[in-house]
């Protein structure tokens, strides 16, 4: 065993590294994203009972469940989109699997998200947090911290007539961070990696399209960001292995040093 290992095990046990649970439970209430009416509509978390230590099986308890890869919080694969069709290993079951834990940065847009609803995150923006925490290193999971997770029912969503309205970054702020930046995925507490009226930007839905495009995650639905340090911290979030998967429901966990944030 390395000395990184024993030290890690070694932080886990005292607590001096902890962890940090990003995931919304999986719960037939959780809102899934709501597309226009012509096209295909992403499913809800179900559960079915198979038995529950009762006729169907009496000494044991269990259930069916169902859902779509996108259902909950979830990871974004580049197949996921038309610009990642031909990239290789695009699929949840082909990606290198130490892409998979990786350091994570977590750019807070919290008080923005809530003064306006629709904001994006843009490149100045990005340069400003930049000036405060150092460049965002390369291969590094980027979050953007917008505390949509404390919303539930319908804020969550929030639809009006015109569709979703939720943060994201703009097209040039997830281009600056896919080809200035050459990050490894981007995540948000929102339904989608792109905001509510991302149709309506540049490429339309510009996070989908420029990430997996040049072969980058996604990740949505996170929550508890708001216990994550700016930057220091090391995300774990591997996908399902879902054969030619476009994504799937997991767990996202984060190790952060006790006094980091
Ligand atoms: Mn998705």
């Amino acid at each position: 065993m390395s000395d990184a290992l024993i030290q890690l095990a070694q932080a886990l046990a005292d607590g001096s590294v902890k962890v940090v649970d990003l995931t919304h439970t999986l719960d037939p209430d959780f809102p899934v994203i709501i597309l226009p009416p012509e096209f295909g509509q992403c499913a809800r978390f179900r559960m079915e009972e198979i038995s529950a230590y009762d006729h169907r099986g009496p000494a044991w308890k269990w259930h069916n469940i169902t859902m779509s890869e996108h259902t909950g919080t979830h990871f974004d694969a580049p197949n996921h989109w038309i610009s990642g069709r031909d990239v290789p290993l695009n699929a949840v079951d082909e990606i290198p699997v130490d892409m998979f834990v990786g350091p994570v940065v977590v750019i807070d847009c919290s008080a923005e998200a809530t003064e306006d609803e629709d904001f994006t995150m843009d490149p100045d923006f990005i340069r400003a947090w930049e000036d405060q925490h150092g460049r965002i290193p390369e291969d590094a999971w980027v979050l953007m911290r917008t505390d949509w997770s404390k919303r539930s029912g319908a804020p969550y969503l929030n639809m009006r007539e015109d569709g979703a309205h939720s943060p994201g970054p703009s097209g040039d702020g997830i281009r600056f961070l896919v080809e200035e930046r050459n990050i490894r995925g981007f995540g948000t507490e929102t339904v989608g990696t792109d905001a509510g009226q991302g149709m309506h930007l540049s490429p339309p839905y510009p996070a989908h399209f420029t990430l997996h495009g040049a072969g980058k995650y996604g990740l949505q639905c996170l929550s508890n960001l708001d216990q994550l340090p700016p930057t220091g911290a090391v995300l774990m979030a591997a996908p399902l292995k879902i054969k030619n998967g476009t994504g799937s429901p997991l767990r996202v966990l984060a190790m952060v040093g006790k006094d980091a944030t």
